[in-house]
């Protein structure tokens, strides 16, 4: 397999009971920060969420939608990566002041990580955790701890010159029988991952970089799996929002600006809606 980025690769150890993940991004990464004019910082902290987004979610065992937010009282005042089980992802910061400031900590200051998980079939649930780690892969690393009680390790990395993330994920698996000795197997094999350099996660593909870590272990890949960028906006979801909206508000909006506009927030498409649009939304049913 030639294509190496923006795909991710799922691993086991057998032998061991522990499972890994590689995530290598380019070009679905540079669609979610392009025409958004953010900070070098910006870019990166997305960067990295996305990277822990694609990650988390390829943990998952259901089919659905996954969101991962930062929220917190620094100059960006949110970051929220979206995606679905096929990762699809898209996201976006809310930069609330201008800064040059790079890091966690430094943007998005005091605050919570809160991961939303809609499974298709089944209720959603929500996990929070606060921001009390110096880093994002510290702070996704704490959540499994926290809400999962499964010991977890990641490695995120950023190249702002080429626009590239990649990460790295390894988790015991809750299946063996001694867990003595899984805990060692696990704080084995993150030390061989923490041996990882960029310039490797950013050149080499996966099993090529997987020998290289791991050539003594029995490791055996997954299908890999193609990350895109993909917004779910649409002209259908805009209506939906609008329906809510009193009539007489969407008649006096009409009025003045001739049509109801809406931007999306992820991809800043433009959407217009004029009056034959919203012709079944201008007589008020709700009385
Ligand atoms: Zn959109």
């Amino acid at each position: 397999m030639n294509q190496s980025f923006d795909v991710l690769n799922r691993y086991l150890f057998d032998d061991l009971h522990v499972r890994g993940e590689l995530v290598q991004l380019s070009e679905s990464y540079q669609a979610i920060i392009a025409n958004h004019n953010y900070s070098e910082g910006v870019r990166q902290l997305l960067g990295e969420l996305l990277t822990a987004t694609c990650l988390l979610t390829a943990t998952l065992k259901i089919e659905g939608e996954i969101t991962v937010q930062l929220q917190g009282d620094g100059p960006v005042g949110y970051a929220v990566i979206n995606g679905d089980h096929q990762q699809k992802m898209r996201g976006i910061a809310r930069v609330t002041e201008n800064t040059d400031a790079k890091g966690l900590k430094a943007l998005i200051g005091k605050g919570n990580m809160v991961i939303t998980i809609r499974p298709k079939q089944g209720e959603p649930y929500q996990g929070i955790v606060a921001l009390e780690k110096d880093t994002l892969a510290e702070c996704v690393a704490h959540y499994f701890e926290v809400s999962e009680q499964i010991p977890t390790k990641i490695w995120l990395f950023h190249d702002g010159d080429s626009q590239k993330v990649a990460g790295s994920l390894v988790q015991l698996l809750p299946d063996g029988d001694d867990k003595e000795q899984q805990i060692k197997d696990f704080e084995h094999l993150c030390q061989l991952t923490n041996t990882i350099k960029a310039e490797e996660i950013f050149s080499l593909d996966a099993q090529t970089l997987l020998y290289r870590l791991y050539h003594q272990e029995k490791v055996r890949m997954f299908d890999p799996q193609l990350v895109t960028y993909q917004c779910s906006c649409s002209e259908e979801k805009c209506l939906s929002a609008i329906s809510q909206v009193e009539a007489s508000e969407l008649t006096s909006i009409l009025a003045e600006q001739g049509c109801v506009k809406m931007t999306c927030d992820y991809c800043l498409t433009d959407y217009s809606f004029d009056e034959k649009d919203l012709a079944p939304f201008l007589t008020n049913k709700k009385h």
